[in-house]
């Protein structure tokens, strides 16, 4: 299991993933956002740096791109910018680039959320595939970010694989354990957090409701790559806390392997 942590989306890039590397992170959740627009990401400076800690990387892109817009325009352009940042990630060589769920409003029924979504996974993900690039789906947590909903465009995008973000899954009366055994067949990135199943708050582990013990017996059965603290303090003692909790509790944890 490899522990990482992201950059922040309005600091500079560098510096984010210098205190990453000196603080002994396996690697670093690259976040694509605004301040690192696509036009203007400096991709050898970035390399240089992560060469430089030995760190690998993973993309994630803005919660906010529009993929499931009811205005077909809007989707497009979305695209055309996820496009873009798949380019960077293959520069980069991130192979995983997360895009989060993004869904139509309430004018709207949750089965046309599906198509909207589906019909700009079919564009992205060929697009991503031929660069060496698989997109990865993080649901957030609206009603709609349910097992029936997130099975779906699965299936649709064969393409497409999970992404859990264990606090986004702790919302919306959603228990985070289920959903990571039941896309255990696609999972191929973690975001961890908590929070107190009411608002989505970034918190270290251990200081909301979330039952880590369980939930890590249960991951590790299946699982052993990356994982992201995405935990949102400005005094990052508390991501080092959380990461030292995660790996005593990793291996600690008494779980045996599945043949999976
Ligand atoms: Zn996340």
């Amino acid at each position: 299991m490899k522990i990482g942590h992201h950059t922040h989306p309005r600091k500079n890039i560098i510096n984010d993933i210098r205190w990453i590397g000196e603080n002994g992170f396996d690697f670093v959740d690259l976040f694509l956002e605004p301040e690192s627009d696509a036009a203007h990401i400096d991709t050898a400076k970035i390399s240089d740096a992560l060469g430089r800690f030995g760190l690998s990387a993973v993309g994630h892109t803005a919660w906010y791109l529009p993929i499931g817009s009811e205005m077909r325009e809007l989707r497009e352009n979305a695209v055309d910018i996820l496009k873009r940042y798949v380019l960077i990630c293959a520069e980069l060589k991130c192979t995983l680039m997360t895009v989060h769920a993004n869904w139509p409003s309430g004018l709207f029924k949750a089965e046309e959320g599906v198509n909207f979504q589906t019909e700009s996974f079919q564009t992205l993900c060929p697009f991503a595939a031929d660069n060496g690039v698989t997109i990865i789906y993080e649901s957030i947590a609206t009603p709609k970010d349910n097992k029936e909903n997130i099975r779906k465009i699965l299936d649709l995008n064969p393409l497409l694989d999970f992404h859990a973000d264990i606090g986004h899954l702790n919302l919306s009366g959603r228990n985070p354990i289920e959903y990571l055994t039941a896309f255990k067949d696609r999972l191929r990135h973690v975001h961890l957090h908590d929070n107190d199943g009411l608002r989505d708050l970034h918190l270290p582990m251990g200081t909301g409701i979330i039952d880590w013990d369980a939930l890590i017996k249960e991951l590790k059965s299946f699982y052993d790559s990356t994982i992201t603290l995405e935990i949102f303090s400005n005094d990052k003692d508390y991501v080092l806390l959380s990461k030292r909790k995660l790996r005593e509790k990793w291996d600690n944890s008494g779980s045996v392997r599945s043949s999976q």
